[in-house]
């Protein structure tokens, strides 16, 4: 227990961006100072495109804010009136010519005009110097100015636009915000595959197979029974086994609609999860299975019913691996072998652990929970140590068909 696991993937974020508008709670003086920058963010404009024309049209030149800008200082040096507009904000308005020219030139706008009074957008824009508190903005050469929050506010102010709108001032507040991709979870999880069962969880969720699987399962065995008094080959003999083919049929899909939804529920939860290598498991099983039930026709049908079994675990596992890995998880496989046998309180393996298929009791603590469950909780482990060890990839890959050999 308390075993530390770092998940090993990075946490997915996209930067979005999101602007806020308030109105402004400007005093009278404000707003003169903002129709102020106004009309020298226009004047600014209009010299700026005037220029620019100019020159293109005597020396084939294009200007752009580079070349511009040390002009507009000029211009703030030799006019106190434009001086008292914030540098930043005029240097803006010259780039957002640029823009003008570059949404023009790739074809989403109309060629850059002058700006009129009262007929161009009345706006201009911090990229800096701004501060914002609970309900005021903070601009420079202007001070603090109250807005009324109308909501709240997320992320980092990255600019700020102040417009007017009839007689009003609005400010525009763009934010940048860092989200978060709420896929990968850390939650971590070992699976017990089953028999009678399907699987069980090391949250101790047990999942059993549909109820259906059990019906279908005499019925096959009705019918396989009918077939076997067939004349071989005849005509009722192919009938039988034609309905044999379809009921099996039917069998796999409702197994691979059952995998489909246990397999979906997994991924969604966990970002590692932590299955049996099934082809240790299933040679394990086998030596077992000999040993109890030596006749040779158990053997050759629990080989058959393991075949089918090993499918079915197959699917598991491929389902699983590239749904966990969508949701950007990681499948790790585990040497099954002890699983079923060890105390997770106080390590102690034995199989005397497990006398019955169903329970699991310690001979040497004591501690008892159900058989499977306490398997899914060392396959967690297992699963916890290699990647302690840093095997993440080394999990056994399936064959092209998406399942494992028969052992
Ligand atoms: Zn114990």
């Amino acid at each position: 227990m308390g075993q530390v696991y770092h998940m090993p993937m990075q946490k997915a974020r996209r930067l979005i961006h999101k602007a806020y508008k308030f109105r402004l709670k400007a005093t009278p003086q404000q707003s003169t100072q903002f129709t102020q920058i106004v009309g020298v963010c226009r004047l600014v404009w209009n010299l700026c495109l005037e220029q620019r024309k100019a020159v293109y049209s005597s020396r084939r030149m294009s200007l752009n804010s580079y070349n511009q800008l040390p002009d507009v200082t000029l211009l703030r040096h030799d006019y106190e009136w434009i001086k008292s507009v914030p540098s930043q904000v005029l240097q803006q308005k010259v780039r957002d010519l640029d823009a003008g020219y570059r949404n023009f030139f790739e074809g989403r706008a109309e060629f850059p005009e002058r700006k009129k009074k009262g007929k161009a957008v009345d706006s201009f824009r911090f990229p800096q110097g701004f501060k914002i508190d609970n309900r005021r903005v903070f601009l420079p050469k202007i001070g603090w100015v109250g807005f009324f929050k109308s909501q709240k506010i997320q992320g980092t102010p990255k600019h700020m636009t102040v417009s007017r709108r009839g007689k009003h001032w609005f400010v525009s507040i763009c934010c940048e915000d860092e989200q978060i991709i709420p896929v990968p979870k850390s939650k971590a999880v070992g699976i017990d595959m089953g028999i009678a069962k399907l699987c069980a969880l090391s949250d101790g969720a047990v999942i059993e197979n549909p109820v259906v699987f059990g019906q279908h399962k005499k019925k096959l065995a009705k019918l396989q029974r009918r077939m076997a008094r067939k004349i071989k080959f005849s005509r009722n003999f192919y009938k039988a086994k034609a309905k044999i083919t379809a009921l099996n049929t039917k069998i796999a899909d409702t197994r691979r609609d059952f995998i489909h939804k246990t397999t979906t529920g997994i991924a969604k939860n966990h970002g590692l999860v932590v299955l049996e290598d099934l082809r240790i498991k299933a040679m394990s099983r086998s030596a077992k299975g000999t040993m109890t039930n030596p006749g040779r026709m158990v053997k050759q049908k629990s080989g058959l019913n393991r075949s089918i079994l090993d499918a079915a675990w197959g699917e598991f596992r491929r389902q699983l691996e590239y749904k966990v890995a969508w949701a950007g998880g990681v499948v790790v496989a585990v040497d099954p072998r002890n699983t079923s046998r060890k105390c997770p309180v106080c390590g102690h393996t034995a199989k005397e652990n497990r006398l019955t298929q169903a329970d699991f009791i310690c001979v040497a603590c004591g501690f008892a929970d159900d058989a499977d469950v306490n398997a899914a909780v060392n396959i967690l482990r297992a699963g916890h140590a290699r990647l302690a060890c840093g095997e993440i990839g080394a999990v056994r890959p399936l064959d092209e068909a998406g399942t494992l050999e028969a052992a």
